[in-house]
């Protein structure tokens, strides 16, 4: 008998975690479930290495398994009066193929016929901002600089305080979300779960 009580409650919790399953692979708006995030969405400006406005909104979506980690670096970090402040996250996969056009180069821009983890929901571009002042710390260079200063191993003409920043979001994303860094970017982060999320390609409104 008790075996097979086992076995129904077995059914019957089945369906609740498939449910959780595919609510993890939807993307969603980082802002909702993190309201007090910084959003500095450079594509959705012309303030990036392409100079044209690639989204028409502001906005930055991830897997929601992705955003519930982020959820978690940004509770530690409002302890130390820090916060997260998103470049970029989900993009659409005709972007890419336009980024691509722009710079062929694999070290900085995933080749569009394999696909960006961007394009999944599974990679975001972060940096970190004081709470108090809204200001962004001081980090190795800007976001998208296409050369080895943007690497994690550089440490030439670097002020201890840009190292110890790049260290500092390393060690929160790492540690405390669960996230995979890229040694050729310091601002992305890869959620690795995400990744079995096929590449999309929808428009954000
Ligand atoms: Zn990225």
């Amino acid at each position: 008998m008790r075996t097979l009580y086992r076995i129904l409650l077995l059914f019957s919790l089945l369906p609740a975690v498939a449910a959780a399953q595919s609510a993890d692979d939807e993307l969603v708006r980082i802002k909702e479930l993190i309201p007090d995030i910084v959003l500095d969405v450079k594509y959705a400006t012309t303030d990036n290495f392409t100079h044209q406005k690639l989204y028409t909104i502001g906005d930055a979506m991830l897997a929601r398994g992705a955003v519930r980690q982020l959820q978690l670096v940004q509770d530690s970090l409002r302890k130390m009066g820090l916060g997260l402040k998103i470049y970029d996250g989900y993009r659409p996969r005709a972007i890419q193929f336009l980024m691509w056009e722009i710079v062929p180069d694999p070290t900085y821009v995933a080749d569009p016929n394999t696909g960006s983890n961007h394009n999944r929901g599974a990679a975001v571009d972060l940096s970190l901002v004081d709470r108090a002042t809204g200001k962004e710390l001081a980090m190795p260079t800007p976001f998208d600089w296409f050369g080895p200063e943007a690497g994690h191993g550089w440490l030439l003409g670097l002020s201890a305080e840009q190292v110890a920043n790049r260290t500092l979001l390393k060690t929160m994303m790492e540690h405390v979300g669960g996230f995979a860094s890229y040694d050729s970017e310091w601002w992305h982060y890869t959620h690795n779960p995400s990744l079995a999320n096929p590449l999309l390609d929808f428009q954000m409104k």
